[in-house]
């Protein structure tokens, strides 16, 4: 008897996922990086594990410990470094988890922990640290809370958060979707991912058809660091997502040795814009245990942004915001704890 009934085939972003680089040796062996820092990156991992697709790969250059792209994903000895000021929750998340992985920090829009994981484990994260495990809002099959959302007409805006809400199955968000469609009084839907970016064959048919059938205006915050991060096919996976109806937005965060120059923010904004993404924040780096290393000091970020300024349409200048617990929003550099100042 032939055997007719293999598993049916996985999506190939499925496989992409499945396939990413989880172990330091092999990152480095597939770089063409010395030995000698395998044993920082192996202490390192053990903290806060590898995790990088190879599309995400290709895009580094091999033998370069200083690429700004590899920066992002190698585990180094410097998170080791507790710093003093570090947090485990710097933007205080616990406090403003309202139902199981519900975030109601500012008026209008809360934030779901849509799943704890990620197809990249970016080193600097400030949710390297989150107990997703305990704070997820589909474990539940989102019904705690969407229950919440409905019960506060103020919530206007849903945004999918995590982790990353783009490393969840197409039915999985069908079934958010639908259940948020049901409160009248929401009208965007908005997904923070990193996926579109590291794997980029996530934006297949069955997503973009998931993204144009709604009655919610959609609204995908990509999150790019480096020019170099935009190819042809994160370009094109762009040009999907525009035709889909989704507007294209992007947040950064200003990394020493990755992206604290003015040429690479120019070059990322006029590279955001090509492919049909507006840049929305620049964050400053959230005090997060064992990402000092990546920490870029308030006057030189505001030098940076002068120049980005100086140099480009004010659309391509993104926002510098920091993240404070407690504040009703992000706040602009350098309006903390002060009044407005335009000097
Ligand atoms: C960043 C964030 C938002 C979104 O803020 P915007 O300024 O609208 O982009 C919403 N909720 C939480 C908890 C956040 O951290
Ligand atoms: S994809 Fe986002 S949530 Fe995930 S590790 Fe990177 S920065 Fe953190």
């Amino acid at each position: 008897m032939i055997h007719g009934t293999s598993a049916p085939r996985q999506a190939p972003w499925r496989e992409e996922l499945a396939r990413a680089i989880t172990n330091p040796q092999d990152l480095l062996a597939t770089l063409g990086l010395p030995a000698t820092l395998l044993p920082a990156a192996e202490r390192a991992h053990a903290l806060f594990p590898l995790r990088v697709p190879r599309p995400y790969l290709a895009r580094i250059t091999p033998g370069d410990p200083d690429d700004p792209l590899l920066r992002q994903i190698l585990p180094l000895a410097a998170e080791e470094h507790v710093a003093a000021g570090d947090l485990r929750d710097p933007v205080g998340d616990l406090a403003a988890q309202v139902a199981p992985g519900v975030l109601h920090k500012y008026q209008g829009r809360v934030l779901l922990t849509a799943t704890g994981a990620c197809a990249v484990h970016c080193r600097y994260c400030f949710r390297r640290h989150f107990p997703y495990a305990e704070a997820n809002a589909a474990r539940d099959d989102w019904r705690s809370a969407v229950t919440y959302i409905a019960e506060n007409p103020s919530v206007r805006e849903v945004i999918l958060s995590g982790g990353d809400p783009l490393t969840l199955a197409d039915d999985k968000l069908v079934v958010v979707i639908r259940r948020l469609e049901a409160v009248d009084h929401v009208q965007t839907l908005r997904l923070h991912s990193r996926v579109p970016v590291v794997v980029p064959s996530r934006v297949d048919n069955g997503l973009l058809a998931v993204l144009h059938k709604t009655r919610l205006a959609v609204v995908l915050v990509l999150h790019i660091n480096h020019p170099r991060e935009i190819d042809q096919d994160v370009a094109s996976a762009c040009g999907r997502l525009r035709a889909a109806g989704v507007t294209l937005l992007n947040q950064s965060v200003l990394l020493a040795g990755v992206n604290d120059e003015a040429d690479v923010l120019v070059g990322l904004s006029e590279r955001l814009f090509a492919a049909g993404v507006l840049p929305y924040y620049m964050h400053m780096l959230d005090r997060v245990q064992g990402a000092a290393h990546f920490a870029v000091a308030e006057d030189v970020a505001l030098g940076l942004m002068r120049a980005v300024r100086d140099r480009l349409p004010g659309y391509l200048v993104p926002r510098l915001v920091r993240e404070v617990a407690g504040a009703p929003a992000k706040i602009p550099v350098p309006e903390v704890g002060g009044s407005l100042c335009y000097g």
